[in-house]
C-alpha cells in the first residue's frame, strides 16, 4: 500500500486516553493506516452521546498524532472529524472498552457513543468492547480483530452497513458472528447504603447483568467465544409502530369530544 493510499483512522475512547484498549488498539491499527488517537483526558465510561456545549474543550498535544480532551467521547469524535485533524478521517474506530457493550448498553455507552457520532457525520464507524472483568485483561485479541475488521469496514465502505458493534471474548476468539442487539434482563435492584453521617445513598449498575440467550444475539455468540458484529442503525423510527398508530390521526380530534359528551350525560 502507498502512503498516498494509506487509509486515515480517528479513534477514541470511553475509559480515557490512558487505557490500555486504546493503546492496543492504536498500536493493531498502524498496520492498516495513520491513526489519530482524540480521547477523553479521563474515564467518561457510560455518558452516552453527550456533547460540551456550554463550556471552552481544551486539548492537550500528548504525541504527534495523539491528543487529550476535556470533553466526551462524542466530543473527541467530533473535534477529531471537523477540525482538528490534518485531513478528514476514512474511518471511526472507538475502543478498545474494558468490559462489553451488549444490547441496552449501546444506549449508555459512550464507546458506542463514540462510534454513533462518527456515523453522524458521514464515515464508517464501529465500537469495539473486550468482555472483561477489568483493566488489566490482554487486549491483544481484540485489537487485532478491530484491525482485521477496519480493513473489511474500509473496503466495504460503499456498500455495506457504515455502523458496527463489535464485542470480542477473552483469550483467543473461535471466529466471527454476525447478530443482534440482545435484551437486558433487569433484575438487579440498586444499591442502598448509608454513608458516616448516617445519610442514605444509592449505587447504580452494581449487580451482576442477567442476558435473555436469544440465539442470534450478541451475547449468545460471545458466550460461545465468537467475537460479535452487530450493524446498527441510527434512525430510532418504529415503522411497525407508525402503522399501528394510524388510527389516532383521525381518533385524535374526536377522542377529546367522546369524554366531554359522556360526562354531561352523567
Ligand atoms: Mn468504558
Amino acid at each position: 500500500m502507498t502512503a498516498a493510499k494509506r487509509p486515515t483512522i480517528l479513534i477514541s475512547n470511553d475509559d480515557g486516553v490512558h487505557a490500555p484498549g486504546l493503546t492496543a488498539l492504536a498500536e493493531a491499527l498502524e498496520a492498516v493506516g495513520a491513526v489519530y488517537v482524540v480521547a477523553p483526558d479521563r474515564e467518561r465510561s457510560a455518558v452516552g452521546h453527550a456533547l460540551t456545549l456550554h463550556r471552552p474543550l481544551r486539548v492537550d498535544r500528548l504525541g504527534t498524532r495523539r491528543f487529550a480532551v476535556n470533553g466526551t467521547p462524542s466530543d473527541c469524535v467530533n473535534l477529531g472529524i471537523l477540525g482538528m485533524l490534518p485531513k478528514r478521517p476514512d474511518v471511526v474506530v472507538a475502543g478498545v472498552n474494558a468490559g462489553s457493550n451488549l444490547g441496552d448498553d449501546v444506549t449508555y455507552s459512550g464507546t458506542v457513543s463514540a462510534a454513533m457520532e462518527g456515523s453522524l457525520l458521514g464515515l464508517p464507524a464501529m465500537a469495539v468492547s473486550l468482555i472483561a472483568p477489568t483493566r488489566a485483561a490482554d487486549y491483544g485479541p481484540a485489537a487485532r480483530a478491530a484491525a482485521r475488521l477496519t480493513r473489511l469496514l474500509l473496503r466495504d465502505r460503499d456498500h455495506g452497513p457504515s455502523l458496527l458493534n463489535v464485542n470480542v471474548p477473552r483469550g483467543r476468539p473461535r471466529g466471527l458472528k454476525v447478530t443482534r442487539l440482545g435484551r437486558r434482563v433487569y433484575s438487579e435492584k440498586v444499591i442502598e447504603r448509608r454513608d458516616p453521617r448516617g445519610d442514605v445513598y444509592y449505587w447504580l449498575g452494581a449487580g451482576p447483568a442477567a442476558w435473555e440467550a436469544g440465539e442470534d444475539t450478541e451475547f449468545a455468540a460471545v458466550h460461545v467465544g465468537y467475537v460479535s458484529v452487530t450493524p446498527l442503525g441510527l434512525d430510532l423510527t418504529s415503522y411497525e409502530g407508525m402503522r399501528m398508530l394510524k388510527g389516532w390521526e383521525t381518533e385524535f380530534g374526536r377522542a377529546g369530544e367522546g369524554h366531554h359528551g359522556h360526562a354531561r350525560r352523567r
